[in-house]
Order: structure tokens, then sequence, then C-alpha cells
């Protein structure tokens, strides 16, 4: 099938779909990239699809995931005098534990600067020489091979004052901790195909291997995504879940390794801290000593951010349990009340590609 589909193309995966949905039970199939969530919204394929088949969003939205006490450091940081904090867009308004974002730390005079790309961080550094720039790395194993060739330019070049501070996280390990979780009930995943072209497709074995479920590395055009399901209900009726491409076009089976090679020289895997998920081991990536000058956590002596349960953010706020695929955004008492794209409570609501922006913007709840 081409890049596109027809409308015809499109009923008649549609038409697949809805054979191989099984009559007797619903399945939960995540699609755990944010990107998918809002493709999915924009086509209102949830809309279109048997009521059986519940797409659930997962934790594929870096800036979602972004747990409150990694943005309390980051806001403390940007409060320091001598500090430019440079971040994508995304992170700007998510709030931490105390309700606060870097765009209010902004306002109260924090020097915080919108880039583009990392290079453009570099190039904040560059023409701020009196000031440490630290640049918010957050992101999956997409982003991390760009950020770490920052990291070696500014080696290479001699610039002292940039840094990182990492927040970058792991796909495979955040899908082995949803599997240990035994309120998590998920049939299938559509995985995510930008950090697919990255890591290909051996990182995702385990989950046919060790857990029997099905997975499929999936396109984002609305044809994709329903391929991708064809695939996984074909691999559920069957009972022979494995790990399939759907997106040929994008991923290569071994992914890259270059990239992969360039991120591994910058980063090595570390326990991170996933909001609504905790401590996951391993599913982080931390800067290696042989570059901590330019680790923010290291230049700044930022001890390990540790969450004091008593000082959580808006108890009220179900991201965690969303992102978790336990409820859908609908389902928080907040979601077109109290937290709108306006006036975001929290960051699913804040990110473009957050689940409860997407609902918002493209289902009847909105
Ligand atoms: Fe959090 Fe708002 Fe989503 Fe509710 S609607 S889960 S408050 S972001």
């Amino acid at each position: 099938m081409k890049q596109t589909a027809n409308k015809r193309q499109l009923a008649k995966l549609i038409q697949q779909v809805e054979r191989l949905a099984p009559a007797d039970k619903p399945l939960n199939i995540m699609e755990v990239c944010g990107a998918h969530t809002m493709a999915i919204g924009k086509s209102g394929l949830r809309q279109l699809l048997p009521d059986n088949i519940r797409l659930l969003s997962g934790p594929g939205c870096p800036v979602c995931v972004t747990h409150d006490c990694e943005i309390e450091v980051y806001l403390e940081l940007a409060r320091q005098r001598n500090v430019i904090i440079a971040t994508f867009g995304d992170l700007l308004r998510v709030p931490g534990k105390k309700g606060s974002s870097l765009a209010d730390a902004r306002g109260q005079g924090a020097k915080v600067s919108v880039v583009y790309s990392t290079m453009d961080a570099l190039k904040v550094a560059k023409n701020n020489p009196g000031k440490e720039v630290v640049f918010l790395g957050a992101g999956f194993e997409t982003t991390a091979p760009t950020v770490a060739m920052s990291v070696i330019q500014a080696q290479e070049e001699g610039i002292e004052n940039f840094s990182v501070y990492s927040l970058h996280k792991l796909v495979p390990p955040v899908l082995e901790a949803l599997l240990l979780d035994k309120e998590v009930k998920i049939d299938g995943f559509i995985l995510p195909g930008h950090v697919s072209t990255i890591i290909g497709v051996e990182p995702y074995y385990f989950l046919a291997r060790e857990y029997h479920k099905a997975g499929v590395i999936t396109g984002f055009e609305t044809h994709d995504i329903l391929q991708g399901l064809v695939m996984l209900l074909e691999q559920i009726r069957e009972d022979k879940p494995c790990v399939e491409i759907q997106y040929r076009r994008g991923v290569l089976p071994q992914g890259a390794p270059l990239a992969r090679q360039v991120m591994a020289r910058v980063f090595e895997p570390a326990d991170a801290w996933w909001r609504g998920l905790g401590l996951i081991p391993k599913s982080g990536l931390r800067i290696r000593e042989s570059f901590r000058n330019y680790d923010a956590k290291k230049k700044f002596n930022i001890p390990e951010p540790y969450p004091n349960e008593k000082e959580e953010s808006n108890k009220n706020c179900a991201c965690g349990d969303i992102l978790k695929g336990i409820k859908l955004p609908q389902e928080c008492r907040l979601f077109g009340i109290a937290c709108t794209p306006l006036n975001p409570v929290g960051p699913c609501m804040v990110s473009s590609e957050g689940a409860c922006a997407a609902y918002y913007r493209f289902t009847e709840y909105g």
C-alpha cells in the first residue's frame, strides 16, 4: 500500500479489523507512543473501531512521563542566577508538585530559552559565555542520539558552559514494567515507529517470548495504524504472539546502529523515575563519567531526586493511571472542567502528544 490510502482501502482495513475482533471478549491494545495517540485522535479511529477493541494510550509521551520530583529539580536550577535553561517548548508549561512551571519561573525572572534543536542550545551557550546553559534532555531513544551529539560537539569545541540535565527514558523497560503491574491489562502493543528506527526489533522480542504479548511496530498514517491493528489481531486470534514490523518504510530490523553507538558513547542506562509508574530499573539514561563536565547533575551537585509522597502534586490528576492504560482521560474528574489545554492541571493535557490533550481535541468528551 502507498504512503497514503484512499477511503475504499481504509474501509476495507476497518472491515478486516471488525472480522478479526473477537466477539466474546474485549481486547486492550496499547498505543505506546504519543504521536500514535495524536494520529489516532485526529483520524477519529477510536469511534470507527468495534466496541470491543479498546485503544489505550501508553507511557510514550516524554513530557507526560517526566516525574514531579525531576520537574522540581530543574525548576530549582532555573532559579539560579547564572543559569539559562534551554528546553523544547513542550516542557515549558508542565507544572511541578507545587503547581508552578518553567513558564511561571520565567515570569518571575528565570532565564529560559526555548530551542528547536540541541544545536540551538549549544549556540545559546556560545552566545552567553558568562552563564551556565543547561539543556533539558527529555525524550526516548529517538532524541537521545542528537543530545549525545551535542555533548560530543561541546567537548570537541571546548564549550565549557554547556551541560545536559538528562530526563531521557527507554521504551522496552517501561513496557516490561507495565506487564509486571497487576493492575494493567494489555493484550497487544502498537509499538512506536520513531523509537524503533533507532532500536530496531530485537529489544521487543521479550514481549512475546516472556509475556506472550503481541506487538507490531507501526507507522503513523491512518492506514498504517489499521494495518498494524490487523496484524496484531491476527497474532492474537492465532495465539501466536510475536513482534512484527508494519512500518517497513521507516524501520529496519536492525534499527540504526550508528545512532546507538553515539548514544552509548555519551549515555549509560540508569534507574529512572516515571510518572505513575515510579522507579523503573535501567529505564533511563545518565551521562557517562567520561563526559561528567557536561552532566548538569554533577556540575550542580544535584542529588538523585527522591519523590516525597507527602508533597504529591494534584491528587485528582489521573495522568499516572492514564499512562498505564488503567483509566481513559474522560474518567478523570477534572477533564474538560478544571483541566483544559488553556488551563492544564497535568502534563497529559499540556503536551501536544498527551492523551488528555488528544481526547480533548478530537473526541466528543472534549
Ligand atoms: Fe491530569 Fe488534566 Fe488529564 Fe485529569 S484531565 S488526568 S487533571 S491532565
